[in-house]
């Protein structure tokens, strides 16, 4: 009925806090932004140099580094100075495995953020049941991760660096698995216990993440740790991820059916896409990802039919050439259709057309409007014209 409003086809990102990176600000409204990982030794500092480059340049926002021993931390200082000196500052965040606040606090000093697992502050031999402990032990545990963490917070916050709190699946530290279970409830009381930590030390660039390797778990645990933060007042950025997603199409697949999925939901202010592939391979399925989530627009978006019987050339072999030709106009939306049998409401507002009309011949069209039937041969020419006329066309 006329008297309803129109459905709204946007999505609204839940409200953060900004939380600096280096140059760059995860959350506040910001475009969602894109991390991976090097696998080099941090230890090969030319190495790491060439691949967090390599990685930036394909549009990395921030790149993280593991930082296993202090040596590796003090290493990261060398490659922070090499890329100022010969490329640009990279916002890097070092990860920092075990409780090794040695290496934290030497890394804290290089790096833009410190990723921290909760799981992995363990300080005696765990004992196997909750039933073990005195409430009076648990929240000495409590207690002895405060005291232990709080020299790195002190660091970050009077440094204005950031940490992520990165709770994982598979590392839940045994206080969380005895109270909740190896549940999303567990992960995120995990994270809200090192949250409180850092709230009471008055830190609060926080970045939290809550990575599974299944799907179905890691869509409870950000759901449901954006609704604890919600009714508890805090609006820290999520940083989305699925963890050990694999590799080839099944691994992208999966990796966007976690991450999309939040998205779509409003929830996510970083991502990462996680393959084992090289680590430039994850940087075009992120873009892609936002992309076609309407998030944020860093190339053409092509609008291809599937062909049929009814098409009038080789779709497959056009979009190719479509695409070689203008892959580089960045904000155009292109149409490549076999026909035009529904009309031209069914290019999805393109920009422009590319469209079957009869054997041998195409027409081209800006919007909605046929601007002229050429012969297929000459197709992916007389388009760059029409583009180039209209004062859109870039050289590659
Ligand atoms: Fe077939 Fe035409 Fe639809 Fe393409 S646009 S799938 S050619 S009917």
């Amino acid at each position: 009925p006329a008297s309803q409003p129109p459905v709204d086809t946007v999505i609204h990102r839940r409200q953060t806090r900004p939380v600096r990176v280096g140059n760059i600000t995860i959350g506040g409204g910001y475009p969602v932004v894109v991390q991976s990982m090097i696998n080099e030794d941090t230890m090969d500092i030319e190495g790491s140099v060439a691949s967090i480059r390599r990685l930036h340049e394909m549009g990395c926002e921030i790149v993280r580094v593991t930082v296993p021993s202090v040596g590796h931390a003090k290493a990261v200082g060398e490659i922070k100075q090499k890329l100022a000196a010969t490329y640009q500052p990279v916002p890097l965040v070092a990860d920092v495995h075990h409780n090794g606040m040695k290496i934290a606090l030497e890394v804290a000093k290089h790096v833009d953020k410190v990723r921290i697992n909760p799981g992995l502050y363990v300080f005696e031999k765990p004992k196997s049941d909750r039933s073990e402990y005195t409430d009076t032990e648990f929240q000495e545990i409590g207690e002895k991760i405060r005291e232990t963490l709080k020299p790195l917070v002190i660091s970050l916050r009077d440094q204005g660096k950031a940490m992520r709190i990165g709770v994982n699946h598979g590392s839940l530290a045994e206080r969380m698995l005895f109270t909740y279970g190896d549940t999303p409830e567990g992960m995120v009381e995990s994270a809200l216990e090192f949250i409180r930590i850092c709230e009471s030390l008055d830190f609060q660039n926080l970045v939290i993440s809550l990575k599974a390797s299944r799907v179905p778990v890691m869509l409870a645990a950000y759901r449901l740790m954006a609704k604890r933060m919600d009714d508890l007042g805090m609006d820290y950025p999520l940083h989305l991820g699925v963890t050990e997603a694999g590799d080839g199409e099944y691994g992208r697949i999966k990796s966007t059916a976690g991450i999309a999925t939040l998205l779509a939901d409003g929830i996510g202010d970083t991502i990462r896409v996680s393959l084992t592939e090289a680590p430039e391979k994850e940087i075009p399925v992120c873009y892609s990802i936002l992309q076609a989530l309407g998030l944020r627009k860093t190339m053409v978006e092509y609008v291809a039919c599937p062909s049929c019987g009814r098409t009038l050339f080789n779709l497959e072999e056009v979009l190719h050439k479509v695409r070689e030709a203008t892959k580089h106009l960045t904000g155009l939306d292109i149409a490549v259709m076999g026909c035009i049998v529904n009309g031209p409401g069914e290019m999805a507002d393109a920009d422009y057309g590319y469209v079957g009309k009869q054997p041998g011949y195409i027409s081209l069209y800006r919007g909605r409007e046929e601007i002229k039937k050429v012969p297929q041969d000459q197709g992916v020419q007389e388009l760059i014209n029409l583009i180039k006329g209209d004062g859109r066309w870039v050289d590659p």
